[in-house]
């Protein structure tokens, strides 16, 4: 599907109908309705109408889509179902990876340009940072730049009582099924911050270099370790951080709702056994709480 009026490309800023894009891409969503009990997905922001697939905006020409989809397929088979399927411990990387994470914050920084008028201390940073970024992504053959990426799995069934205490209950729900975007900032650093199931990524825009998490720095190749990966290093804030957009994120959805849930279970119970909620043991979870959340950017 096209947008009809010409309007400029996110990316190569020529004009042309712009493709509607996924912002979180599109094979995040397939899996989680993939592994979902309804086989629906619900957005937070109109929480009791189902949506089919998630949110896409008119961002990218056809030719810049493409250019994004090869180190997104990448990413896709080689790190995120090797992760959620459990298959590997370990993958290897090369540049594609922070292509890949670059492609991503770029969209999220692209959409979140009010920002610059939220914290005006950080506007040339942000604004460098679109410059630097379109510079890499459409001549990917360059260095890396010195933004970081850093890339933090999370254990694809971890649960509630591994966490600190003072984590919202539907902290382990919100980091292995749901989505999230922002730009963060606080007196110290901005960055941008994404969440998808099973995976937590951040990259850097002020200051360039994180020195306090090193363990999640992704550079032009690597390993990363998959599966149930040791301790990681979180920035400063980072769990305050992650239990505000929780309890952001799961306001009650009302009980007509739940109902109309609870009813789709009942219709296909074989894709109900079959779904990850129900192999967790999250029935309950899904029942009462929302699995996206992309909340700031549909209106
Ligand atoms: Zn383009």
């Amino acid at each position: 599907m096209t947008v009809m009026t010409p309007a400029r490309c996110a990316l190569c800023q020529k004009e042309a109908e712009l493709k509607m894009s996924h912002v979180i891409p599109k094979f995040v969503y397939d899996w989680i309705k993939r592994t979902s009990a309804t086989g629906y997905l619900r957005h937070s922001s109109n929480v009791d109408k189902r949506a089919q697939d998630g949110h896409k905006l008119p961002l990218l020409c056809g030719e810049c889509e493409q250019r994004f989809s090869v180190a997104e397929k990448k990413f896709a088979e080689k790190i995120f179902s090797a992760h959620m399927d459990r298959r590997e411990q370990s993958a290897s990387y090369q540049s594609w990876l922070y292509y890949f994470l670059m492609s991503l914050a770029f969209r999220v920084l692209f959409i979140n340009q009010d920002v610059r008028d939220r914290e005006p201390d950080y506007r040339d940073d942000v604004d460098q940072a679109l410059v630097d970024w379109r510079m890499y992504l459409l001549n990917d053959d360059t260095a890396l730049p010195s933004y970081e990426a850093h890339l933090l799995p999370i254990d694809p069934e971890i649960k509630i009582s591994s966490l600190p205490s003072f984590m919202p209950p539907k902290t382990a729900f919100y980091l292995t099924r749901g989505t999230d975007l922002d730009v963060v900032t606080s007196d110290k650093y901005m960055m941008v911050y994404v969440q998808i199931p099973g995976f937590i990524i951040f990259f850097t825009i002020k200051p360039k270099h994180q020195p306090f998490i090193e363990s999640t720095f992704i550079g032009e190749q690597g390993l990363i370790s998959l599966g149930k990966p040791e301790d990681r290093q979180v920035p400063e804030g980072f769990l305050e951080h992650i239990g505000r957009r929780v309890r952001d994120a799961f306001p009650e959805m009302n009980s007509r709702s739940q109902e109309t849930v609870a009813k789709s279970i009942a219709q296909h119970p074989e894709r109900a056994a079959h779904s990850l909620s129900v192999k967790v043991g999250e029935v309950v979870e899904r029942l009462e709480g929302r699995p996206i959340a992309e909340e700031e950017h549909e209106s």
